[in-house]
């Protein structure tokens, strides 16, 4: 798209792959691929291109019966290991992860429609980290975690804006405490955890402790209704979150729920604009923002409201909109026809009630679901666009005049993931911080992250952690034996309580 851009990263590699499987794919059950018992198949897209990229298998009860099966026999023999036995599988696993950097960068970017520059340079070697740092609390599991025991047999269901990432975020901590995994991917983006498992398999690591079964959300129920699962762990919308929460409660499953968001990115009046401008772009235009921590609602003080819009619209005529694997763009494709249409509507709907709309003027690509940058101008805190998650690259904004009010309009939502901070007075942004109700506030910086530090939300975007000692403790329950022997050693009960 480019005259004179760098050239595109070459895809032979995983165009090769996707051909060695005929691009159709099995389940991966107890080490090997496995047909699907329903012999039936989804198509997958390039979201580049809207051409069929991959047919995955859809899973029905019996082979999610089968992955279960194979995580329950390996789960005693995997705890069994040791911690120190687990953490040499999860360096192999992020060795082989960095070996093969580059087929899992390309091979993401075609299949999600993300930038190879944004898989190349945070979704694998972060994936990798996730990785190595756990492998570190297995090694010190007998010594940190000796009161607690793995819960078992995990199900773990993940959404398709960070394919191989998620994947990383959930499987590595379950297998660091000694659980075994059930991992359904997105049905929009399967290939890179089924590449994942074929080599983790090559790598050596033992059959069943991580299975993958593929499907829409139909197979993801069923997974959640499977009585040989211990515990849930779920990223997605808020929606099915909920749906989950009610079909696992009783069952005595434990649960985890990362769910959306529609994050505050407040600017003061004191804020460095051009640096608040670049932190929007990377809050609402990294991975087209198709974020669950996207800053996605931009409260601007009203004494830089006007010179910040202008800035901000010079920077969004910059941003360049093209294929995935062409290392010179700013923004790749949208995951598919269906968040497109949405993003869509939504904006339109933004219009109708009221917001002006600005949209960067360069070319985007006319085939494929492309979406350019766009502002909504002028938005009332209580239109559509204001309250509802739109997970693509529309930034909405409304203006503020005090820090009061500023906080009142950032907690104004029914999510709380994250939220930013910029001003030059370091005293006025630790004072609101606190004030925000989010997971995570970054003052002066967005989309932060790192392994060692808890993840997770507040009120309707979910609760658990993911990352840091408190991620690992999901993944761990208190052992039986632990509360008899501390009962033993308390003085016997006077004799008219025991009675
Ligand atoms: P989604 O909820 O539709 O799908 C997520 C996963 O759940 C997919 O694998 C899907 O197949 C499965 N699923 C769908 N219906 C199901 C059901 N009834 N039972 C079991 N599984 C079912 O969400 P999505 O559109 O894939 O992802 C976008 C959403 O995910 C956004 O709301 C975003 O904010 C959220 N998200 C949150 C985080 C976080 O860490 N909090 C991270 C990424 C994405």
């Amino acid at each position: 798209t480019m005259e004179y851009g760098p050239a595109p990263e070459a895809d032979g590699e995983a165009r090769a792959w996707l051909k060695r499987h005929e691009a159709t794919f099995a389940h991966f059950i107890a080490g090997k691929f496995v047909s699907p018992a329903s012999g039936k198949h989804l198509t997958t897209i390039e979201p580049a291109t809207g051409k069929s990229l991959a047919k995955i298998a859809q899973g029905v009860a019996a082979d999610v019966e089968a992955a279960v099966t194979a995580a329950r026999s390996a789960q005693a023999p995997w705890a069994k290991l040791g911690g120190h036995g687990r953490a040499r599988h999860l360096y192999a696993l992020a060795r082989m992860l960095q070996r093969h950097a580059r087929l899992f960068a390309v091979l993401e970017a075609i299949d999600n429609g993300k930038p190879i520059r944004e898989t190349r340079d945070l979704d694998v070697p972060l994936a990798a980290r996730h990785f190595l740092y756990h492998a570190g609390w297995a090694q010190l599991q007998e010594r940190e975690f000796a009161d607690h025991v793995p819960v078992g047999v995990i199900g773990q269901i993940i959404p398709w804006n960070f394919p191989l990432l998620m994947l990383a975020w959930k499987i590595a901590p379950a297998l660091a405490a000694g659980n075994t995994v059930v991992l359904k991917p997105a049905e929009f983006t399967s290939l890179t955890a089924l590449l994942f498992a074929e080599l983790a398999a090559e790598a050596g690591l033992p059959p069943g402790v991580l299975n993958v079964v593929t499907g829409d959300g139909a197979t993801g129920a069923l997974l959640i209704e499977n009585p040989g699962v211990d515990k849930i762990a779920f990223t997605g919308s808020t929606e099915v979150g909920r749906l989950i929460r009610q079909s696992t409660a009783g069952s005595g499953k434990s649960l985890t729920l990362e769910l959306g968001g529609k994050s505050p990115f407040i600017v003061f009046d004191d804020a460095d604009i051009d640096g608040a401008v670049e932190g929007v772009v990377d809050a609402i235009w990294f991975n087209q923002g198709q974020v669950c921590c996207a800053g996605s609602r931009l409260l601007l003080q009203e004494g830089i409201a006007e010179t910040f819009r202008k800035r901000l619209i010079r920077r969004m005529e910059t941003l360049r909109v093209g294929s995935p694997l062409d290392k010179a763009i700013d923004m790749g494709a949208v995951v598919a026809p269906v968040q497109l249409e949405r993003i869509k509507a939504l904006v339109e709907t933004g219009v109708k009630e009221g917001a002006e709309k600005y949209q960067a003027s360069g070319a985007i690509p006319a085939e494929g679901c492309f979406y350019p940058p766009t502002l909504l101008w002028n938005v009332h805190p209580s239109s559509t666009v204001a309250i509802e998650e739109i997970f693509g690259p529309v930034l909405v904004a409304m203006t503020f005049r005090t820090p009061d009010e500023a906080v009142m309009l950032a907690n104004n939502t029914r999510y709380g993931l994250a939220a930013s901070v910029w001003s030059e007075t370091i005293g006025l942004a630790l004072d609101i911080a606190p004030k925000l109700q989010a997971g995570v506030v970054w003052v002066n910086a967005t989309n932060l992250f790192d392994a060692s530090v808890g993840f997770g939300g507040y009120r309707e975007s979910g609760f658990g952690r993911e990352g840091g000692r408190e991620g690992l403790f999901e993944y761990l329950k208190p052992k039986a034996w632990a509360g008899r022997k501390a009962r033993a050693k308390l003085p016997p009960l006077p004799e008219a309580a025991t009675e």
